[in-house]
């Protein structure tokens, strides 16, 4: 199972976390800062992980251009550069809208792939 299983990424509120909490979180993600993120690209936007994409791209998230996520067709922006800014920075917006749960060490976090959970 990839990184041992399923997590709950949460709804798409706004947690009100510290910029400490933040960056704690991004830098323990492997989605985020740990394992270099995984880049997903669709409608023209590169983010650094999915949640971050599949939230903006909805308006549940409010990433910022240039600096949480790269517009390919944005001819002017220099595209590595944002990149490896998004990698070396602190946290991405997304962060404070996620669970935090991908980067998670407690075992009882993670589900089975194809394993139903009734609870909730
Ligand atoms: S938004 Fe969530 S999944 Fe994406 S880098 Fe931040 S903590 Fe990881």
């Amino acid at each position: 199972m990839h990184y041992g299983g399923w997590v709950d990424m949460g709804d798409f509120s706004a947690r009100g976390r510290t910029k400490d909490e933040l960056y704690a979180l991004f830098k323990k993600c492997p989605l985020g800062k740990s394992d270099g993120g995984c880049w997903p690209c669709w409608n023209g936007q590169i983010h650094i992980c999915a949640r971050s994409l599949c939230g903006t791209l909805q308006g549940l998230i409010p990433s910022k251009k240039g600096v949480d996520f790269v517009d390919i067709f944005d001819e002017t922006a220099n595209k590595r550069d944002i990149m490896m800014n998004i990698l070396n920075s602190d946290y991405i917006t997304a962060c404070d809208y996620c669970s935090g749960d991908f980067g998670t060490t407690d075992p009882a976090k993670r589900r089975k792939p194809a394993e139903q959970i009734t609870e909730g």
